[in-house]
């Protein structure tokens, strides 16, 4: 290679080598600029939020309220905020109260609630009824409720509904409930050992069932008094009447519609012993287990404030085994297993 040759090719190596460093510093440059632009992008651009808007359900569980699967949710716990209840109350109202209290709440000024979240049975439209009770009585909240249902804040007999379905087995007949004094069951039989007496259909076996257990304990029972009709039961109270004053009377007869005889699904029982009641230890037997058949003792003593009668060992009342059984375990009155578990708040 000839020397100028050597010459002139160093000369082009050296100017392509500046080209290519000339080429580095300027994207050395761009990438420090363009990192030091977007570094302090918001110093030069004022940047407008691009965030979702939140939907009315992010904005209630952001306020601690926990989202129910209802139509209109959003709306009616926005309601209760407006009203004044917090989270926590609404939380609660959703969790225990039913669709029928939810609706007169929201139809209400702010009420505090918060004796009254895990009591089952309450009802909206009584809770000045249920404060005043407790009140006067100083009980329970729970049973507050019951009592108050029942009418029992008010003098027997006060507040009387007729009762809608009268052929039901779990009927509830007593001095707030009546019959139609034109009500007669239609399927009322005779019982075949007793064949003289009628009650309902449905009483008919498990009476029988009954009779055959009690025989086999030693137990001779005799039905003495079952379907009276409202006409029969309206003569009986008023030969009462003739005797002892009203008040008396009706701590151990019931007026005309109001007696569970008319429903054919009430037996007065006593020992072939006795003439119209049992004796204890027949009374003991049937108190453990006539439930087994369907039946319940229904008016147990001590308990005459809720059932407003003395007790009655020979009064039994088919309510069917499942019920009965219920009853029994939980050791409470008809009426208040009525209320709580066979009535919808
Ligand atoms: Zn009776």
């Amino acid at each position: 290679m000839p020397k100028n040759a050597i010459l002139i090719l160093g000369d082009v190596m050296t100017k392509d080598k500046k080209v290519l460093i000339v080429l580095l510093a300027i994207f050395f440059i761009l990438c420090v600029a363009g990192a030091a632009l977007y570094l302090t992008k918001d110093l030069f651009f004022s940047s407008t939020p691009i965030e979702k808007e939140k939907t009315a359900s992010e904005i209630l569980e952001e306020q601690g309220i926990i989202l129910v699967s209802k139509e209109n949710f959003t709306n009616e716990a926005n309601s209760l905020l407006e009203k004044g209840y917090t989270a926590d109350e609404i939380n609660n109202i959703y969790e225990y109260m039913s669709d029928k209290n939810i609706t007169s709440i929201l139809e209400n000024d702010y009420v505090d609630l918060k004796d009254f979240y895990q009591i089952s049975n309450f009802d909206f439209a009584k809770i000045d009824r249920y404060k005043a009770y407790q009140a006067l009585e100083g009980i329970e909240m729970k049973d507050v409720v019951t009592r108050v249902n029942l009418n029992l804040d008010e003098p027997f007999y006060q507040t009387i509904e007729t009762i809608e379905n009268p052929s039901a087995v779990t009927v509830l007949v007593n001095k707030s409930h009546a019959l139609p004094s034109d009500y007669v069951p239609d399927d009322l039989v005779s019982i075949p050992s007793f064949p003289s007496l009628k009650i309902k259909d449905d009483a008919v076996e498990d009476f029988e069932n009954l009779l055959v257990a009690a025989k086999l304990d030693n137990v001779y029972i005799i039905p003495y008094s079952t379907y009276r009709s409202y006409d029969y039961q309206k003569n009986l109270y008023n030969g009462y009447l003739k005797d002892d004053p009203l008040e008396v009377v009706d701590t151990y007869s019931a007026r005309p519609g109001h007696s569970e005889h008319q429903t054919g699904l009430a037996l007065d029982v006593r020992s072939s012993t006795h003439w119209s009641n049992l004796t204890d230890a027949d009374y003991e037997w049937m108190l453990n287990n006539s439930y087994k058949y369907g039946f319940i003792v229904r008016y147990p003593k001590d308990n005459s404030t809720i059932t407003g009668y003395k007790e009655e060992p020979w009064h039994l009342r088919y309510i069917g085994v499942e019920h009965a059984t219920k009853v029994h375990e939980l050791e409470i009155t008809y009426d208040e297993y009525y209320d709580l578990y066979l009535t919808e708040h």
